[in-house]
């Protein structure tokens, strides 16, 4: 049995036997939050991490608490990784991310695992 110090209360949900968890909300200063839980591959040592810009998260998991800490460089300002962005066009001529609506499958699939 693994155990999970948590850093949030928060419900728990059981996928393919494996216990997986909310470990962590962070704020980027770019804005983006990374809601990171633990893996619910057993092999796997690190969390997963589902980045997103500061809009969806508030628009679908705006119930989850952030943490006090902060990321100053995160995936989705600098490699341009996120649930929410255009992968076949990152950024626009100016730089700036193209964030696209998330489909509900990804919603529920990150809510599985809250
Ligand atoms: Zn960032």
């Amino acid at each position: 049995m693994q155990i999970v110090i948590f850093k949030f209360k928060t419900k728990q949900s059981i996928i393919k036997g494996q216990n997986t968890m909310l470990d962590s909300v962070v704020k980027c200063a770019c804005g983006a939050v990374n809601v990171i839980v633990t893996s619910n591959n057993p092999k796997k040592k690190t969390n997963d991490t589902y980045v997103m810009a500061k809009e969806t998260f508030e628009k679908h998991f705006d119930s989850l608490e952030l943490s006090d800490f902060k990321y100053d460089n995160c995936n989705h300002c600098i490699n341009h990784w996120g649930i929410d962005i255009n992968h076949d066009e990152p950024t626009n001529e100016d730089g700036e991310l193209n964030i696209v609506e998330v489909d509900e499958s990804t919603i529920d699939e990150i809510n599985s695992r809250l």
